[in-house]
């Protein structure tokens, strides 16, 4: 019996790992749950998981969790705030933790479970985008197993050799190919985003997602935060991480080997299937998820991604290309302006700009400790505060 904690249970990678694990009940119980808000639901969950511990964001939300719990007559211990997360993601007896948290909040709970040697099935990728060096270090010195939920990233771990060294010359690999759907907006003329809605932007064409990563998957920061992802997990340079946009979304990634095989991974696009995927990883267990038939697929399409539509995906290539804490900053310039776009502070289209001034107004430094990087993440959130201030009106006010 394996026991698992779950990092931002009530989101939607949270809600899809449950899903997975209900279906196992002789192989999997739940040790944790957290989540930051979203109380009821929570409690819902924990009345059907019986977790050990549930954690939240704040005394007020601990409040009400454990008065509910009460009425449901459950032991469950509640708990809240970071120092909790970080318990219950390296509590002894914890065998795998899901790091589905959102943003920069999940990188000090899933750092905490990777220094305690645990398997983590990473959704979080901001907090390896962050981190990267510091994160890859904790992994190899306590003996962590790193497993990628991102759908691209589990797709190129199944393509890799089982004993990659995250070297890819000694494994005969060239390239990684990071497939991308294109997002929402991959054909509307350009000149109407400006007028792009927080709804719009938030509805995928292949995926359904939290709002934040839809937002990502618009502007294609998504794909960027997924090239510095590819770069830690698999040892990659920058130049070998090609983009191809695949508007099907049936395969979810590719390598592309020196004898001119390229391997992919295909499947029906349900994050359920790298979820379970990580879950009895080298195993294989029944995910929910329907099987692919590619005779009412039909046709695969592939196409170059335009980086003067998808400005954030450039971005993303200097950030890597810049090292040091450079990503640390694109990625929280990105969180803040995101948050701006979805309160309809910003325009969609304002996204990228706030995000190049503060890359171009703060110098980027050796992302020696996690405080260091912390301090830069800080740092970036006030400039975006001051870059979105500067831009005053929304830009689609004027054009409404
Ligand atoms: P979501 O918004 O649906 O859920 C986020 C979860 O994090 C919720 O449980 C929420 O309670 C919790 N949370 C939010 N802010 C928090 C804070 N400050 N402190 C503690 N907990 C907090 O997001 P999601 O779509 O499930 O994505 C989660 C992560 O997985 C993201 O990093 C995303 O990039 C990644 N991911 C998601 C998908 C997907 O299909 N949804 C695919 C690949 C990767
Ligand atoms: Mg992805």
């Amino acid at each position: 019996m394996q026991h698992i904690t779950i990092l931002g249970a009530t989101g939607s990678i949270g809600v899809s790992t449950l899903d997975v694990i209900a279906r196992h009940p002789d192989r999997y119980s739940v040790y944790a749950l957290s989540a930051h808000s979203r109380v009821d639901e929570l409690a819902a969950q924990c009345r059907q998981f019986r977790p050990k511990v549930a954690v939240v964001g704040s005394a007020a939300a601990a409040d009400q969790l454990a008065a509910l719990l009460r009425a449901m007559e459950l032991d469950t211990e509640v708990a809240w705030g970071e120092q909790a997360l970080c318990d219950i993601a390296s509590a002894a007896g914890v065998h795998a933790v899901m790091a589905a948290i959102v943003g920069a909040a999940g990188l000090a709970p899933t750092l905490a479970a990777a220094r305690a040697g645990k398997k983590v099935m990473l959704a979080n990728k901001e907090a390896l985008v962050m981190s990267g060096q510091l994160f890859m270090d904790a992994v190899a010195a306590s003996g962590a197993t790193l497993l990628p939920i991102d759908s691209e990233h589990n797709a190129i771990f199944q393509c890799l050799p089982a004993n990659y060294g995250r070297q890819l010359a000694p494994a005969g690999v060239t390239k990684i190919l990071l497939t991308a759907s294109g997002g929402p907006f991959l054909k509307r003329a350009v000149e109407t985003l400006d007028a792009v809605t927080p709804a719009e932007a938030c509805k995928h064409p292949k995926w359904v997602m939290g709002r934040k990563i839809s937002v990502d998957s618009a502007t294609m920061m998504n794909k960027g935060l997924e090239v510095i992802e590819a770069h830690w997990l698999f040892g990659a340079p920058a130049d070998r991480i090609e983009v191809v946009i695949h508007p099907q979304s049936v395969i979810h990634s590719m390598v592309s080997y020196e004898d001119g095989s390229v391997l992919a991974e295909l499947g029906n696009p349900d994050m359920r299937t790298p979820i379970a995927h990580a879950l009895a990883y080298p195993e294989r267990i029944a995910s929910g998820v329907a099987q692919l038939d590619l005779t009412q697929v039909g046709t695969l399409q592939f196409e170059k991604p335009d980086f003067k539509r998808f400005p954030c995906l450039a971005l993303a290539y200097d950030a890597l290309r810049a090292g040091g804490t450079a990503p640390a900053l694109l990625n929280a310039a990105n969180e803040v302006a995101v948050q701006a776009f979805l309160d309809e502070r910003i325009g969609f289209r304002q996204i990228d700009r706030v995000i190049a001034a503060v890359m171009d107004e703060l110098p980027h430094g050796p992302a020696s400790s996690v405080d260091a990087v912390l301090a830069q993440d800080a740092a970036a959130r006030a400039a975006a505060g001051r870059a979105i201030a500067a831009l005053g009106q929304p830009l689609k006010a004027a054009t409404a």
